[in-house]
């Protein structure tokens, strides 16, 4: 299927059709694979081959068919599916790294990320320095000859900065580091980060790729050495594969990911376009504005698209931020993100509760952010909702 675009491989690449020939993809409910005979499955064991399967914890039809998907999206060789986006950073982490080894990362880090950084890795004597992800000479300052990886979110949650792929990659490979990037905000519709000089790109399926708030799921894109011959061996002898119902409903999800995710964005700049020097804003963050300060980067590194998250910095604090939360009408108050419903978050108080004030402060989570993840409902309606909201604070 690589012949074709984008979108064609979106709705057909990976399908495996059982002897039914059936038109939407099988799902394979199954743990195990019957043999033919006992030669057979000793075969199996020593060596199996593409279409033949052996566990579900170490492939299964409908999983595999979902991972050959993803990695035709992003461009990667190949691709492993896990049970969810913290499977993933985890299996691509653990996978990698053994004690004595040294990790650099950025700072502005999904709360479980940090967690995997600071408290697990560090506990099986990985040391981790931790840098501010925009700044290329903090990059340069901590990357040694000893960094075996390298890691970031490219786009931040949830103040949005946009992280240098290129660039960053550049530092990490002179000194022969391996460039993991977790890239859920950049979404695998806008990002180019294997070509961009990533090694691994991480997407926690949660978000986007189901993008109807229905299952869990995770994935791990690099070269098919990697895959198969790291991380493959990590995650089926730990556990944290993709259960084959949920790689189907992400199956199902990437034939639409691409109407869905360009969708949300072009609704995404309206409202930040309509909403950027509001009153009762402190500030509009949003990457796609021409005002954001690293739009030039945008423009180079996801084709200007600012994805689909917006953040709004409420004026008057946590009050302010709440009594915009309970005003809404369309968009529920919730935690997930490229989801069809829209879907607003105080970041303070939830998903970054854990971290301590100075930490929130530096990371510019201020008590009257919020971050709105725009759904597929009318822009206008929207529009309208967020600015009635607005009026009550
Ligand atoms: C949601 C998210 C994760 C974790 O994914 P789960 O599927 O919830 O485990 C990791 N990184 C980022 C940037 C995320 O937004």
């Amino acid at each position: 299927m690589s012949d074709y675009k984008t979108r064609t491989n979106l709705v057909h690449g990976g399908t495996r059709r059982s002897q039914y020939n059936e038109v939407s993809e099988a799902i394979f409910l199954t743990q195990g694979f019957v043999y033919e005979n006992a030669e057979q499955a000793e075969a199996r064991f020593l060596k199996s081959g593409d279409d033949e399967f052996i566990y579900a914890r170490y492939g299964n039809p409908t999983v595999a068919m979902f991972e050959e998907r993803i990695a035709m999206l992003e461009g990667a060789e190949d691709a492993f599916a896990t049970a969810s986006g913290m499977a993933a950073v985890n299996g691509a982490l653990t996978s990698l790294l053994k004690a004595g080894d040294h990790v650099v990362a950025a700072k502005a880090l999904f709360g479980s990320c940090l967690y995997i950084l600071e408290d697990i890795l560090v506990r099986f004597g990985v040391e981790v320095t931790l840098v501010d992800g925009t700044d290329l000479d903090a990059w340069r300052k901590a990357v040694r000859a000893d960094t075996n990886v390298v890691f970031f979110e490219s786009m931040s949650n949830p103040t949005l900065e946009v992280i240098d792929v290129s660039a960053v990659a550049e530092i990490a490979h002179s000194m022969g580091a391996t460039v993991v990037v977790d890239n859920v905000f950049s979404t695998p519709v806008f990002s180019n980060a294997i070509e961009q000089g990533a090694d691994v790109v991480i997407y926690s399926a949660t978000k986007h790729i189901d993008g109807q708030g229905r299952t869990l799921g995770g994935v791990i894109l690099g070269t098919k050495e990697f895959i198969r011959g790291t991380v493959e061996p990590y995650m089926k002898h730990t556990g944290g594969s993709l259960s084959p119902f949920n790689a189907w409903v992400m199956l199902k999800g990437l034939e639409t990911i691409d109407l869905r995710v360009r969708a949300q964005a072009e609704s995404a700049l309206k409202l930040a376009e309509a909403l950027d020097g509001h009153p009762k804003l402190a500030r509009t963050i949003y990457p796609g504005l021409k005002t954001h300060a690293q739009n030039g980067l945008v423009q180079r590194q996801l084709g200007g698209k600012g994805g689909t998250v917006l953040s709004l910095d409420i004026k008057g604090g946590q009050s302010g931020a709440f009594r915009f939360l309970n005003a809404l009408n369309i968009a529920v108050i919730s935690n997930n993100l490229g989801d069809a419903k829209s879907i607003c978050t105080h970041p303070a108080t939830t998903t970054h509760q854990r971290l301590p004030d100075d930490q929130k402060a530096s990371l510019g989570i201020t008590p009257g952010l919020v971050r709105f993840s725009v759904g597929l409902e009318d822009a206008d309606d929207l529009a309208a909702d967020l600015k009635q909201a607005l009026d009550q604070v």
